[in-house]
């Protein structure tokens, strides 16, 4: 009898300790936005664990880390980030979790400086496509033996990507008026992309209110440019827009940076979300 419970422990022993185990060795790694985070998944495949920082709906601008936010990314060895001043706190996981941080944007240096420091790169495919090669060459020298998948995954993924983006753009032609007001400085890249112009932004920097003279020249603007809708970002009610809106009569809609892993799954979701978002703002369906 003795030997028989011995030999039950022994075998629950092993079950317990094989699962676990096994999770344990995957190499996780934390990753700050979602657009980042919907890259790395998909590059990642079953050989790396990924898990995403920003809850859905928060602005990394304004964003503060708290301990559940911590609880989440527990474990993981690295940290991907955007860098340029949009993700910061990144520093302090990485320091909580003594994680190696990895800029996934480093590329872009140059284009970030011709372009007034804007960090929002993702949102032009091709700047994308970019940071997604990073994370490639990342998990590469994280798990060199298996590069074959890593390199098999982000070519199905960019080519996904590619495919989206270019079917976006034959959409974007449809958009009659090009000119655009979106509520921060999101969306210069996606408008370089998408043949898009930018001509005013309601929060010039982030968390910072409008100021009545500020209205003033956006109502300008609106006049000017013949403009019917302005967009607004998920986090923000449409009352921010209500002394425009009483002004000019326009109507208020959404553009999403960022997506949020429910309404926008997927970065395909994301691009194909704003081109549609502007068509409807226009009457197009
Ligand atoms: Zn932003």
């Amino acid at each position: 009898m003795k030997k028989i419970i011995v030999s039950a422990f022994v075998i629950l022993l092993i079950l317990t300790n094989c699962s676990p185990a096994k999770k344990e060795n995957k190499t996780k790694v934390a990753v700050t936005i979602f657009p980042l985070y919907d890259a790395a998944k998909n590059i990642a495949g079953d050989k790396i664990e990924v898990a995403l920082v920003l809850p859905s709906g928060t602005s990394p601008h304004t964003f503060t880390l708290s301990p559940s936010d911590l609880k989440r990314v527990e474990g993981a060895k690295y940290v991907f980030y955007n860098g340029f001043g949009l993700d910061d706190w990144a520093a302090k996981i990485s320091e909580n979790l003594n994680a190696k941080l990895l800029n996934v944007s480093i590329s872009l240096e140059e284009v970030c400086k011709s372009h007034n420091n804007n960090p929002h790169f993702w949102l032009n495919p091709d700047y994308f496509l970019k940071q997604c090669e990073a994370i490639k060459e990342s998990f590469i020298s994280m798990d060199p033996l298996n590069k074959q998948y890593y390199v098999e995954n982000f070519q199905r993924y960019s080519e996904s990507v590619k495919e989206n983006a270019l079917k976006m753009k034959e959409e974007a032609i449809r958009i009659t008026n090009k000119n655009i007001i979106t509520f921060h400085d999101a969306f210069p890249y996606f408008a370089e992309y998408f043949g898009l112009n930018i001509v005013g932004v309601f929060e010039e920097s982030p968390g910072k209110l409008t100021t009545p003279k500020q209205i003033e020249e956006i109502e300008k603007v609106i006049e000017e440019n013949n403009i019917k809708v302005v967009f607004k970002e998920p986090q923000e009610p449409a009352e921010i827009y209500k002394t425009i809106v009483a002004d000019k009569n326009v109507k208020v809609l959404t553009l999403n940076p960022l997506g949020d892993g429910e309404n926008i799954k997927s970065y395909n979701d994301l691009i194909k979300y704003n081109i549609e978002a502007i068509l409807y703002g226009e009457g197009i369906d």
